[in-house]
């Protein structure tokens, strides 16, 4: 493997050009120019190997073969590419296969809303019905949730850095502790239940609360099934709306289609985008209780409802979910996962790091600040893609396509084990 050439003027033309809003070409200071599977290569040919996968949007790679020989078809008959949110085959197409893979075997009856084709719109969307079903304005949210970047995700996402970006007040949001915030002895649900119950305490009876089960950006911080539970048990005794945001859970990330199917419970709303379009392509959508439905059309609107090519590959992406080979496939690549990673805290005390997550969404908390990220870019100059999350960057992430195979991610859990080593023999460089 070729390792980069830290001389290169190699982000010129992006440094002059583009916004210093910019953020990932800065972790992965290389240009991209191919991609395939679980790799990645640059224009200096460096291969890499991708625990990063879009954030989630590319649980089944790069350029998976099936999907694309799909697309190449549909280009090629001309099929409608753009389509606003009229009815196109590939639409129908999509909707059935949801329904006769997805929904039905759940035995999930929701309806299917396409909103713009980003997770922040579907959260959007999701928060606008609640409110006008409710007729209350205030939301509930957690502790170091997030949901986006436009001003009604803002409201109930937790990082100070990402709500200041707004710069008007985010009302009409309230944050409560998430599971496990308040200490492991402590269930944080008594705390909102007393907040709830009590004509006291300042909080008004929300038209809904949203959560992640396990919070991605926020540091793989898992919201145990019991937790989950009780949330939709307060939240029906209270005639409050469940906003489940799947958008980086969902599509198998945590073993399961639906992050939430091993607690069994039935949210309201989900919000699902990332990986839904299965190839990357942009794609979102609200799943609503039949009852919830009371949007007028066109109340929501958008212009990019219809990515159909983003439909033709969701489709074909279905096709594992059609038996539970996909998903026994994730977990036991998962339990590979937790069994290095836990080797690797066991191996290395002084690091003082903690395994979190499930599934394919791992990772380590540092306690050191700063190790994780170091860490990221050590094993970035090795050839592996990683990010860290967390309020402060505290946890190095782990989420590699699930179509991985065992030997792709042996080699990149190995640049993590051998990056682990360099940093503990030296652990103030880097
Ligand atoms: C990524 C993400 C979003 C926002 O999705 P965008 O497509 O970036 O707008 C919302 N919620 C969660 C949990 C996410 O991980």
């Amino acid at each position: 493997m070729k390792l980069m050439n830290p001389e290169q003027p190699l982000l010129q033309v992006f440094e002059t050009m583009e916004s210093e809003v910019r953020s990932y070409c800065r972790s992965f200071p290389a240009v991209f120019v191919k991609a395939k599977g679980y790799r990645l290569w640059d224009t200096a040919q460096n291969e890499y190997i991708d625990f990063f996968a879009g954030a989630g949007a590319l649980n089944y790679g790069h350029n998976h073969p099936a999907m694309k020989q799909k697309l190449i078809d549909y280009l090629q008959n001309d099929g409608v590419t753009h389509s606003l949110d009229m009815a196109t085959e590939a639409k129908e197409r999509f909707l059935r296969r949801f329904w006769s893979v997805i929904l039905e075997p759940r035995k999930m009856e929701y309806k299917v809303m396409f909103p713009g084709p980003t997770g922040t719109n579907s959260v959007e969307s999701a928060l606008k019905l609640a409110r006008k079903v409710t007729g209350r304005t205030t939301v509930i949210g957690f502790t170091n949730a997030f949901h986006g970047m436009t001003l009604g995700a803002l409201a109930v996402t937790g990082n100070t850095f990402k709500r200041q970006g707004a710069g008007v007040p985010l009302h009409h949001a309230v944050s409560m502790p998430y599971d496990g915030y308040l200490g492991k002895d402590i269930d944080s649900l008594d705390y909102l239940e007393s907040y709830l119950n009590d004509s006291g305490s300042g909080v008004s009876k929300p038209a809904a609360i949203i959560t992640e089960t396990i919070q991605g950006e926020g540091g793989i911080n898992v919201a145990g099934v019991k937790w989950l539970q009780r949330l939709e048990r307060i939240c029906k005794d209270n005639g409050i709306l469940l906003i489940v945001d799947d958008v980086q859970m969902g599509c198998g990330r945590t073993g399961t289609f639906f992050s939430f199917e091993q607690a069994g419970i039935r949210p309201d709303l989900v919000c699902m985008s990332k990986s839904i379009g299965g190839y990357g392509l942009p794609m979102a959508l609200t799943l609503i209780r039949p009852e919830l439905d009371i949007w007028q059309p066109g109340e929501h609107n958008g212009t990019f409802r219809g990515n159909n090519l983003a439909f033709v590959a969701a489709e074909e992406a279905l096709r594992y979910w059609e038996n539970d080979i996909f998903a026994k496939s994730i977990e036991s690549k998962g339990m590979l996962v937790n069994r290095f990673l836990n080797e690797l805290v066991r191996l290395h005390p002084e690091l003082q790091g903690e395994v979190r997550g499930k599934g394919l969404m791992q990772g380590i908390a540092f306690a050191i600040p700063g190790m994780a990220e170091r860490l990221c870019k050590a094993v970035f100059a090795k050839g592996l893609i990683m990010e860290t999350s967390g309020t402060d960057s505290e946890v190095a992430k782990i989420m590699p396509p699930l179509t991985i195979d065992e030997d792709g991610l042996r080699a990149g859990l190995h640049i993590v084990k051998e990056s682990m080593r360099e940093l503990y023999e030296n652990p103030e460089r880097n």
